[in-house]
């Protein structure tokens, strides 16, 4: 296993991606399957945040009881499939500042071209996490990432619910400094640059636009 990347092979997480990949699962429940998954995924990426203490009494007695430290943590969207990671992790972490990155993928060349970029400020100063359910090319994560050290971040992290070896492969030689957690690794891209067996369109499959 590649060490740049942390495979989340919860039986729960991978449960609930089978129901995902079925192409018979209808929006409400892909939505719905997604938001359980980022809660599970979100636990893992956020497992090395850094924490200090605090004094607190409890009805017991006094204590120094550990928090988290720093500020706010980020969770970067990129638009319009990172949204269904996105709703999830706030879920868990609600005080986290939120960044969207908009790109859309030429079809003829894959590559990824950026229509958006709204991030909060003091960038440098706060942990990063990056999501979008597929890393395919790795395109679209690649050119996020970039344009995010370009406004000052740091401290990076990817999330994803798939990857394929090729996207695995081009981002982290990237961004070798950018910890990818990613729920399975399939088998291969195919011509249109999909994940082969994938789960198809991550954002059609949400939001029932195909
Ligand atoms: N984006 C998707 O939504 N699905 C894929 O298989 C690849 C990229």
């Amino acid at each position: 296993m590649h060490d740049k990347v942390t495979l989340v092979d919860h039986p729960l997480v991978q449960h609930k991606l089978s129901l995902m990949r079925d192409k018979h699962t209808p929006s409400a429940v892909f939505r719905q399957l997604l938001r359980e998954i980022s809660l599970l995924l979100a636990y893992e990426v956020l497992r090395d945040l850094p924490t200090t203490t605090t004094t607190i009494e409890t009805p017991i007695a006094e204590m120094e009881a550990p928090i988290l430290k720093g500020k706010k943590l980020v969770i970067a969207s990129i638009l319009r499939a990172g949204n269904g990671l996105l709703d999830g992790m706030l879920d868990l972490v609600p005080s986290a500042r939120v960044g969207h990155v908009g790109l859309y993928r030429d079809p003829e060349s894959l590559a990824a071209v950026e229509y958006y970029l709204k991030m909060p400020e003091n960038l440098g100063e706060r942990r990063v996490i990056v999501v979008d359910p597929m890393l395919a090319t790795g395109n679209s994560v690649s050119a996020a990432v970039n344009r995010l050290k370009e406004v000052g971040a740091t401290d990076l992290k990817f999330a994803c619910l798939l990857s394929a070896p090729e996207g695995i492969e081009a981002f982290t030689t990237a961004h070798p400094d950018v910890q990818v957690y990613t729920c399975a690794i399939d088998e291969c891209l195919n011509d249109h640059g999909y994940i082969v067996p994938g789960l198809g369109d991550a954002g059609d499959r949400m939001y029932g636009t195909k």
